[in-house]
């Protein structure tokens, strides 16, 4: 992408510089002009009008240009670029930059520099020059925040699964090796449990992933009527076993049987039963966890209730985040991967909703997920 730019950007400075000096020879020649030389003058005015689109082109760029001649001095900045240089309030860094990078491309050196301006707002830009056919060097300043943002959370998030795989891999390891010294029958059987447990965990690490990047990257969410009464169904049916072990009534509000969502069948039916695992997982044994669903205008809410451990406030704005956990401990114990909020939260997006949650700790939970309803348009009378 850099390089075309530097292209694109080098042949339209390079078109202005040519239109300047040829407006600078027209001026002369008019002084002694002969009819054919008036002619050629004439011309020249086109030429101009046509360095005017080239000016406004290069003014419209998203990057920021700045031009120097042969001898270094800049003789042209587009309008992106006057907001970061060659003025009082230009950023220091950024205006040092472009002009190393200047001086390095006229003595045929060039690079690319990345600087991190800390703002606020935080903005990183990428600086990186060319010199030109004709003489001279282009610098050209690029706003690249966004694509280091992406670049950061992906780096993040890959380190984040390793550290996530290789917990589990590293502690089938260590018991395996155990075993293989173990002649006591209830030790080794312990410590093939504990093996199994791990290698559970990881699998389901794994198809946490998977589902996370189906739905991520999956396309477009179908946009069909789903009964949301189904939905609800299905999703504590998934969780029936899980419940019922830790002595957990699950409790449905059935809501309309004509109440209807306006989606993906299976991402919805994955969203509702990670919330309504999660209720299950962080309630004491012997409570209750309330499933229910009801109408907002344009919105269908889907609403899980429990009255567990509840979550600290510091930590709410964080639970959706992958692999964030309030208490790791906990998480680990019931088997929780980390990802189960970060597919709620994508479900929701692939569907224009939203996901909220209301808690207080020691006293429960409620997440209600937004997606919009499906009404039969009226049939004119
Ligand atoms: P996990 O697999 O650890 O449950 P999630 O992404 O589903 O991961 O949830 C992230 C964290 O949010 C959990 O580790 C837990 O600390 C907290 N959490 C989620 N749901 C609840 C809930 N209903 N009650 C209390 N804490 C919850």
């Amino acid at each position: 992408m850099g390089w075309v730019l530097v292209f694109a950007v080098g042949v339209a400075v390079g078109v202005l510089i040519n239109k300047f000096r040829a407006r600078s020879e027209s001026a002369g020649k008019l002084l002694s002009a002969s009819q054919d030389e008036r002619a050629e003058v004439e011309s020249n005015d086109a030429e101009e009008a046509f360095a005017e689109i080239f000016r406004d082109a290069v003014n419209s760029l998203s990057v920021g240009v700045v031009v120097a001649g042969a001898d270094g001095t800049v003789i042209f900045r587009n309008t992106l670029a006057l907001g970061l240089t060659g003025a009082v309030h230009s950023d220091v860094l950024v205006d040092e930059a472009v002009e190393v990078h200047l001086s390095g491309a006229l003595a045929r050196r060039t690079g690319r520099q990345v600087i991190d301006l800390f703002g606020p707002p935080r903005k990183v830009v990428a600086v990186f020059s060319s010199p030109l056919e004709g003489g001279g060097a282009v610098a050209m300043i690029e706003d690249i925040t966004e694509r280091h943002l992406v670049d950061t959370v992906r780096t993040d998030f890959v380190a984040n699964i390793s550290h996530e795989l290789k917990t589990p891999v590293g502690a089938l390891a260590v018991l395996a090796e155990a075993l293989a010294d173990e002649d006591d029958l209830d030790i080794v059987h312990r410590l093939s449990e504990k093996m199994v447990d791990e290698a559970i965990r990881v699998g389901r690490t794994i198809d946490d992933l998977l589902e996370l990047s189906r739905i991520e990257f999956g396309g477009e969410a179908v946009k069909d009527p789903v009964s949301v009464e189904s939905i609800l169904q299905e999703s504590i049916e998934r969780v029936r076993s899980l419940a019922t072990s830790h002595s957990i009534r699950v409790v449905m509000n059935t809501p309309d049987a004509d109440m209807q969502a306006i989606g993906d069948r299976r991402q919805l039916v994955s969203a509702v039963s990670n919330l309504v695992e999660n209720a299950v997982k962080y309630s004491e044994p012997d409570s209750s966890v309330e499933v229910s669903a009801l109408v907002d205008s344009d919105w269908v809410e889907m609403c899980v209730q429990d009255f567990g451990v509840g979550i600290p406030l510091r930590d709410l704005d964080r639970i959706f985040e992958r692999f964030y956990r309030v208490d790791r401990a906990r998480s680990r114990d019931t088997g929780g991967t980390g990802l189960g909020l970060a597919i709620v939260r994508h479900v929701a997006n692939n569907h224009g909703g939203e996901v909220s949650v209301t808690s207080i700790e020691g006293e429960g939970s409620t997440f209600v997920l937004k997606i919009p309803r499906f009404t039969m348009k009226k049939e004119n009378p």
